[in-house]
């Protein structure tokens, strides 16, 4: 396991297991499989409901806790609850988080980001995170606080490599961690014909090399899974690195385009909330067209 250095001095692995639409009883088992493979990093959120299947997950794997770097999200509906980052805490059933992110730069995230800074200066949680934040967000945050994020958790994959937001990033060093980092497992994307050659050239599959590209960006990788072979899979990275060639193959496919918009997201968030909570807590699976594999 590779780890970076985050602008605080914090080591984060540079791979985890994302649990987006992963139902709390698949989460629990496939995070606690993650773990026994190697895994060290888990990235959950309140919207996800299944913080406490994590904690669990993380207790049954009998790995040391602060051998293992957890990183969960504040909803907006949360950024003005004082409790919030306690009632996190006890979700997870842990006593401190490695990351904490504000999931969304809507409703008041200015209360939220304070409500992480006091919990970081308490040490409750060990780094800040922020996500979806585009690069006027980021700089209103250096602005306005004493402590710097270190990590924006943001849509990011070979078809979208976030150029603009780099730049206001690195200068202050703060990391990216992808999301969708395999385009949410879309076909085109990973059968592009480079990674079928690539894959071909390091007797990888197209998603390990995607997931190395990624790495070798530098940027953090959540891929998410509830198959364990994809699990496992995604682990098996360190034994083979892209060439600066390859790296500059695989910037060809670059189309400049997102798959999710959500800057238009507004005052939905609690719409949004409900709904997640009807398709993951009460099996009203329904109301998604694709789940997680
Ligand atoms: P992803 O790009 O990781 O794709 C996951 C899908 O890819 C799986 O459902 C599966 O169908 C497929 N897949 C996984 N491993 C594979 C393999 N080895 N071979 C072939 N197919 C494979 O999308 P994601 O899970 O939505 O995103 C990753 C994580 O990012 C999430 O689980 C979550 O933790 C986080 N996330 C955060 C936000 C945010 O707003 N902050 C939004 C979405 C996701």
């Amino acid at each position: 396991m590779n780890y970076t250095e985050l602008n605080n001095g914090v080591k984060i692995p540079n791979l985890g297991i994302g649990t987006y639409l992963i139902k709390s009883d698949d989460a629990e088992r496939s995070v606690k499989q993650a773990l026994e493979m190697g895994y060290r990093l888990v990235d959950t959120a309140h919207l996800y409901f299944n913080e406490e299947a994590v904690g669990r997950a993380i207790k049954a794997s009998g790995v040391k806790r602060e051998e293992i770097f957890v990183s969960t999200k504040l909803w907006p509906c949360d950024y003005k609850n004082e409790n919030a980052v306690e009632e996190a805490l006890q979700r997870l059933g842990l006593d401190y988080i490695d990351l904490l992110f504000l999931h969304q730069p809507t409703g008041d995230y200015i209360a939220g980001y304070k409500l992480l800074e006091k919990a970081y200066k308490e040490g409750k949680i060990k780094s800040i995170g922020v996500s979806n934040f585009d690069g006027k967000q980021i700089e209103e945050i250096l602005e306005k606080f004493e402590t710097v994020p270190q990590v924006n958790q943001v849509e990011c994959h070979p078809y979208f490599t976030q150029e603009e937001l780099r730049k206001v990033m690195e200068p202050k060093n703060i990391k990216i961690m992808s999301w969708f980092p395999l385009g949410q497992g879309d076909a085109n994307l990973i059968n592009e014909s480079v990674f079928t050659e690539l894959a071909k050239k390091y007797n990888k599959s197209n998603a390990q090399i995607i997931l190395k590209w990624h790495i070798q960006m530098g940027f953090l990788v959540i891929p998410g899974s509830k198959n364990v072979d994809h699990i496992r899979d995604n682990f098996n990275l360190f034994d083979f690195e892209l060439t600066d060639e390859d790296m500059a193959k695989i910037e060809t496919v670059n189309k400049h385009k997102k798959y999710a918009e959500l800057g238009k997201m507004g005052n939905m968030y609690n719409l949004i909330y409900f709904y997640h909570k009807l398709i993951l807590k009460y099996n009203f699976n329904f109301l998604v067209k694709k789940y997680g594999t």
